[in-house]
């Protein structure tokens, strides 16, 4: 079995990686919009809820309604979310396998000391029992026809 694999632009990669290091030592969060096959879009999450700056990673009604909204204005769809993980590795915790829906991709980028580091993708299992890892591809390697036949 192949493992899922999220395209993105070097764009987006670094808009990720400047959102966690500027929310840093919170967690930051956005949406990811594709349009095409790949991710051309990150649209930043407000760091701030209610009870303060967020803590742990979860996507609220609002947030979401704003990630619609800015998909349909640039002709994308909604494919997923990202975060951070300040000083701690990006892999999901148990509160975001509890608090993630089917068929989004979640991108996580471990933060450490203030710096972007290891970026990882993931899609919940169909019984939402895990996370499976799968692959993020940046799109500057154009000379590789696989990563080009996804993007395109
Ligand atoms: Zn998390």
């Amino acid at each position: 079995m192949t493992s899922r694999r999220l395209v993105i632009t070097a764009e987006v990669d670094e808009a990720i990686r400047r959102h966690g290091q500027e929310t840093y030592p919170h967690e930051c969060c956005g949406a990811l919009v594709a349009t095409g096959a790949g991710v051309a879009v990150a649209v930043p999450l407000s760091n701030t809820t209610d009870e303060g700056p967020r803590r742990r990673f979860l996507v609220r009604p609002s947030d979401y309604r704003l990630a619609e909204t800015r998909a349909r204005e640039v002709g994308g769809e909604l494919v997923g979310f990202y975060h951070s993980h300040p000083d701690h590795p990006a892999r999901p915790s148990q509160y975001d396998l509890d608090h993630a829906w089917p068929n989004f991709a979640y991108v996580i980028v471990a933060v450490a000391a203030g710096r972007a580091g290891d970026m990882t993708v993931w899609w919940l299992k169909e019984d939402r029992s895990t996370f499976e890892e799968g692959t993020l591809h940046g799109d500057e390697n154009s000379d590789s026809d696989t990563a080009q036949a996804v993007y395109r």
